[in-house]
């Protein structure tokens, strides 16, 4: 490709995994400038988007020594105000080719500075106005994401415009259509060749956002096609146990031992379960609910249906804790019942781990309650009909998996999670999945109240945790890890451990739970809160994913500012168990940017867990949310979002689905192109649907 020399060549392949001409002609710029829109720096403020500028540098300055400081400062002027700029790269290359009283064309964003408030931006984009335009006629203007090290090679955005230009003027023919045609025409959508080149260089903005749906529909599309597609055939390929009975067990454990009756979220998620296990193909179900939804006693009553046909059943969880807490509340639930449980984690002893072995291979245990110890593989199932997984993210692909083998047809699989996903990141991350949602929590449940504290706010704080203690009730006080060293990493919470022992010892008894400290001391300090001989825990964030003390009833979080929303939701659902009214302390410092402020507000705001999941993606993109890297089918989307195109993917996926009905293995004349594309697409893809 012109102007893509081998240093390039390699720099577009390390850094942006870019080989092939349509991988570069679907490298999209991330944003696009409207160079119509010429901005005055006595406008700008610290909370704008991306804005251009027009005027002159007026004084360079070179600063600081070492990685870190080393930097390049320049005051740009356009007339109106000042900004100042920062360079902490490329500085050689900018101190050459930068000057001063020439005109420049100013790209970034302004953001005010710490220290004196100022506006700077840092490492903006620029070009010298007298060049400025690829097309002079062109408005908007496509920005490339590039990372440093290209930039230190100079290759930015600029570079990629104008190679990519170079490429479309020398491709007059036009490029084959990637959709079939009925698809084009029936939804008047911007055929390929235009898009890709409007895509790159829009004329209008009309044309740019006729190219952009276009385009969006496609990558969703397509991925969608190629979900439901591994669905239908794993439906179709993989038998599964058939539960035809509702038996004594259920019906037993349902009209004589249920303690409460069942919300209807619960219900509906039961018949649904139900029917997967009756359908002959075999069940992976993902069931999402909030903390305290209640999904155990789905879990059981899952269970409870494999061993009315005869099956065994198991339940593996992330932790000793937390299989504990199954265990027991599992036992109290089934008392009076011929059921027989067990309960086997890395502590078991040997004596008991053999009798186990035994009791499951002969098939007297009906059920059993685990860690990843279940995976070993001296654990021998004599019919394990149904598999359980409690905090699905904890475990990987392949571990699950071993499950699979512990029987001649692999068992029903039913994955749990207590965090929540929005529904688009849902259909696409589990898009090969079932997924059921329990949206309801058990009545009477006093929502927690949620309120922010500064750091100089703190003697009201302790007076008020101390009443709480006073009533009988436990607390938490949670500290974020400090990652910078090794030795400062626990100071926080060490600190915060003495403090509250000189706050409220010795009426009251405090302990300390982090991840330095060994595993034994760190059981014993859980084991005490878990008992109520303890009454603070102060701890980092291992406080394991769902323990379960429904008397505490305070979750202070410190520096509640470094936490991710998700986090803090999830920190949250660790009170609000029992029947007390429960408060979450969020605690920051004063200095907070924009998006802190917004996290914090919407935990004060709300405590439905999805909606606080359909935010966190639209502050921070489905990228970070949790559960994406670790599903196994994590997507790089070039164009879509799924936090904003929402709507495009709900119409893609019924297209999808709709032609999968009807021709599930695409083999239609007009379908030709569709699993063409599908094997360029995603034939390298290792296929995880096999298991869940
Ligand atoms: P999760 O695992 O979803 O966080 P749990 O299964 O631990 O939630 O349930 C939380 C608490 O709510 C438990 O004490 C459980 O007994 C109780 N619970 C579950 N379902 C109901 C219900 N339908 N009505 C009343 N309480 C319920
Ligand atoms: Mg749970």
């Amino acid at each position: 490709m012109p102007g893509v020399g081998p240093k390039r060549a390699e720099l577009f392949a390390s850094e942006l995994k870019i080989t092939t001409d349509e991988e570069l002609l679907s490298y999209f710029p991330y944003r696009y400038v409207d160079k119509s829109k010429i901005y005055k720096i006595k406008d700008l403020h610290g909370e704008m988007p991306y804005v251009l500028l027009k005027g002159q540098f007026s004084v360079f300055e070179e600063l600081g020594v070492g990685t870190r400081s080393h930097r390049y400062k320049g005051l740009f002027s356009d007339g109106t105000g000042v900004i100042e700029c920062v360079w902490f790269n490329g500085l050689r290359y900018i101190k050459d080719s930068v000057h001063r009283k020439e005109d420049y064309l100013l790209f970034g964003q302004p953001k005010e500075s710490e220290f004196n408030h100022a506006l700077q931006m840092v490492h903006p984009e620029l070009e010298s106005a007298s060049k400025a335009g690829v097309d002079a006629q062109q408005s908007l203007m496509g920005m490339y994401n590039t990372t440093e090290k290209m930039k230190r090679y100079m290759l930015n955005s600029k570079s990629i415009q104008r190679i990519i230009l170079g490429f479309l003027r020398s491709h007059l023919d036009p490029f084959p259509e990637t959709l079939p045609a009925y698809i084009v025409e029936h939804y008047q959508l911007m055929p390929y060749n235009q898009a890709i080149r409007q895509i790159h260089f829009p004329a209008t903005p009309e044309n740019l956002q006729r190219a952009q749906a276009r385009l969006k529909f496609e990558e969703l599309f397509y991925l969608q096609l190629y979900l439901i597609r591994s669905f239908k055939m794993r439906q179709q390929g993989n038998r599964g146990f058939v539960f035809s009975r509702i038996g004594e067990y259920f019906n037993d454990f349902y009209y004589h031992h249920l303690p409460f009756e069942l919300t209807g979220a619960q219900k509906r998620v039961l018949k649904e379960i139900r029917a997967d296990m009756c359908s002959g193909s075999q069940m992976n179900r993902l069931l999402q609910g909030d903390v305290g939804s209640g999904k155990t006693m789905v879990a059981l009553m899952t269970m409870l249906m494999a061993l009315d046909n005869g099956f065994q059943a198991c339940i593996m969880a992330p932790t000793e804790i937390l299989a504990t807490q199954h265990y027991e509340s599992i036992v109290k639930l089934l008392s009076g019942m011929e059921v027989r449980v067990a309960l086997l984690t890395g502590s078991t002893r040997k004596k008991q781990r053999d009798e186990i072995h035994a009791q499951l291979e002969e098939g007297s245990l009906h059920i059993l309650i685990g860690t990843h110890a279940l995976l070993e593989p001296n654990v021998k199932f004599r019919n394990l009909g149904v598999v359980v997984i409690d905090e699905q993210h904890r475990f990987g692909v392949e571990q699950r998996s071993k499950l699979w083998f512990k029987n001649v047809q692999p068992p029903h699989v039913l994955i749990m999670t207590a965090t929540p996903i929005p529904r688009t990141l849902a259909m696409t991350v589990y898009g090969d999945l079932d997924v059921s949602v329990i949206d309801e929590l058990p009545p009477g449940r006093k929502p927690v109240v949620t309120i922010h504290r500064w750091d100089q706010q703190r003697e009201g704080l302790i007076r008020a945790m101390r009443q709480q203690l006073e009533e009988g009730r436990q607390i938490y006080v949670v500290y974020p890890l400090i990652e910078e060293n090794e030795k400062m990493k626990y100071h926080d919470v060490e600190q915060g451990f003495l403090n509250m022992q000189a706050a409220f010892g010795p009426d009251y008894s405090v302990v300390m739970v982090h991840g330095k400290m060994k595993p034994k001391d760190k059981e014993l300090a859980m084991q005490r809160f878990v008992s109520g001989q303890a009454h603070v825990m102060v701890a980092t964030t291992v406080i394991e994913v769902g323990v379960n003390v429904p008397n505490a009833s305070v979750m202070v979080i410190e520096s509640a500012e470094r936490f991710g929303l998700s986090q803090l939701h999830q920190l949250r659902g660790r009170v609000g168990r029992g029947a007390d009214q429960s408060y979450c302390v969020l605690v920051t410092g004063y200095n907070l940017s924009s998006d802190t402020r917004k996290r914090i507000q919407i935990m004060c705001d709300t405590t439905d867990g999805f909606q606080i999941a359909e935010a966190d993606m639209q502050l921070r993109g489905p990228g970070d949310i949790e559960g994406t890297q670790q599903s196994g089918l994590a997507f790089d989307l070039r164009i879509a979002s799924l936090a904003k195109d929402g709507h495009i993917l709900q119409f893609a996926r019924d297209l999808a689905k709709e032609i999968i009905d009807k021709d599930p293995l695409l083999e239609a004349p007009a379908n030709n192109l569709l699993r063409r594309r599908l094997s360029i697409l995603f034939g390298k893809r290792v296929d995880w649907s096999q298991i869940s």
